[in-house]
């Protein structure tokens, strides 16, 4: 029996994950929930999943779980045992106890570093939904996993395709020198504004661009999305995981979101993984790897879709997706700048504090602005102060933008 953490169970990804789960209570049993400060939903999956533990970080919200839950066991006769925790060191604590096998790292944002680390040190299988994460820490955190014999496997769906495409499935591929490949074609939809004019793209609100055409996610990746700077952390994240270089990856937009990424091989060969656009096939197959297990999610319908297309990304119209090559390119401290940066400007743009175009002008004068210590070490510390260095350099910024 596996005993499974969900970091992050409120969300999109947690609900899915939880929606797997509860199709195989004979593999899976939830060990910890952790959300921010979503009482009613949490209160929900602690009836379906008995955890040992529920996490809410803020402290007034998991006040408010604990109330619901005393008087639940007051007027029921089934009383619910799990343990109520707050505060930012019990994501740590359940995402690293000696009881729990499997993390799924879905929490949004810089928010979910810590906790994934700790799983990563505690030597646990990661299963990571939380990209902003690795781009954040990159080798840093690809070496707490191979350090402490933690395995991570991806969740993201183009890196969970590669991961599938790549030969013998191993956890820790290095392009250049495993068995023949060559290339890793990442695939995107190309977003809500994939044929929008780059005069239009002032106008756009909030909910025009949490509006993506194939897949239903959370606000902040969905505005990724749209941005394409979802596709760049995507790029930076498939450099970590894979161990390879910018170049080696060829970034793709495929609008039907059939085919999730690709594997390109010496001889010739491209090999794809194809489903339908929903996350419980990646979280089922990393949920159960090497083996398969049935995720709810139903098999394509070639003759229906009848016709896949690609064309090339507009680096013009997204320049996120320049910034993150760039930042990449520029070396350690400046995909975290990036990332921080980004959640900034996204969240402000949630606000309709700034303009879509806006998200970009940010993280572009961020990264042009920023300085960093070529002789600093990476270590968590220095990640985090990074972090923040460029967060007070985007919200200053804003405030000029706005006044
Ligand atoms: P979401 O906004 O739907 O859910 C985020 C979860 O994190 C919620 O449970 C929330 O309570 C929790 N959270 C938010 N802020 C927190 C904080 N400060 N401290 C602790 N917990 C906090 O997001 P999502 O769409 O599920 O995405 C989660 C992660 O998975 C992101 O990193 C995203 O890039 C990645 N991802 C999502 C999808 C998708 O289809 N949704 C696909 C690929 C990757
Ligand atoms: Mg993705």
């Amino acid at each position: 029996m596996r005993q499974i953490t969900v970091l992050g169970s409120t969300g999109s990804i947690g609900v899915n994950t939880l929606d797997v789960i509860a199709r195989h209570p004979d593999r899976y049993q939830v060990y910890a929930l952790t959300a921010n400060k979503t009482v009613a939903r949490m209160f929900e999956q602690i009836q379906a999943f008995t955890p040992k533990y529920a996490v809410l970080v803020d402290k007034a919200a998991a006040t408010r779980l604990k109330q619901k839950l005393n008087e639940y066991n007051e007027n029921n006769s089934s009383v619910l045992c799990t343990k109520i925790l707050d505060g930012v060191d019990a994501l740590n604590k359940v995402a690293s106890d000696s009881a729990v096998t499997d993390v799924m790292a879905a929490i949004v944002g810089a928010a979910g570093l810590l906790p994934t680390l700790s799983a990563a040190y505690a030597g646990k299988k990661i299963l990571l939904a939380n990209k902003e994460a690795l781009v954040m820490t990159g080798e840093l955190m690809m070496e707490a996993v191979s350090d402490n014999n933690a395995v991570l496997l991806p969740i993201d769906s183009e890196h969970n395709a590669i991961f599938q495409c790549m030969p013998h499935q191993l956890d820790q591929q290095t392009v250049s020198n495993v068995s023949g490949v060559e290339k890793i074609i990442l695939t995107g939809s190309g977003g809500p504004f994939r044929t929008t004019d780059i005069e239009d793209l002032q106008k756009i609100t909030p909910d025009q661009a949490c509006a993506h055409p194939n897949w239903d996610m959370g606000r902040k990746i969905s505005v990724d999305s749209a941005t394409l700077m979802n596709k760049g952390l995507e790029l930076i994240e498939a450099c970590y995981l894979f161990n390879t270089s910018v170049d080696n990856v060829e970034i793709v937009i495929h609008p039907q979101s059939v085919i999730h990424s690709m594997v390109q091989y010496v001889d010739g060969s491209m090999l794809a993984q194809l489903g339908n656009p929903d996350m419980r096939t990646p979280i089922a197959h990393a949920l159960a790897w090497p083996e398969r297990i049935k995720s709810g999610v139903e098999p394509l319908n070639l003759i229906e879709i009848a016709a896949l297309e690609f064309e090339k990304p507009d680096d013009k119209k997204f320049p996120c997706l320049r910034l993150a090559r760039e930042a990449i390119l520029a070396g350690k401290f400046y995909t975290v700048s990036l990332n921080a940066a980004n959640e900034v400007a996204v969240e402000q743009f949630l606000r309709e504090k700034i303009a879509f175009v806006d998200i970009a002008n940010v993280i572009s004068h961020v990264q042009a602005t920023i300085k960093f210590d070529d002789k600093l070490d990476v270590s968590v510390e220095s990640i985090l102060i990074a972090d923040q260095q460029a967060r007070k350099i985007a919200e200053t910024f804003i405030k000029q933008l706005t006044m």
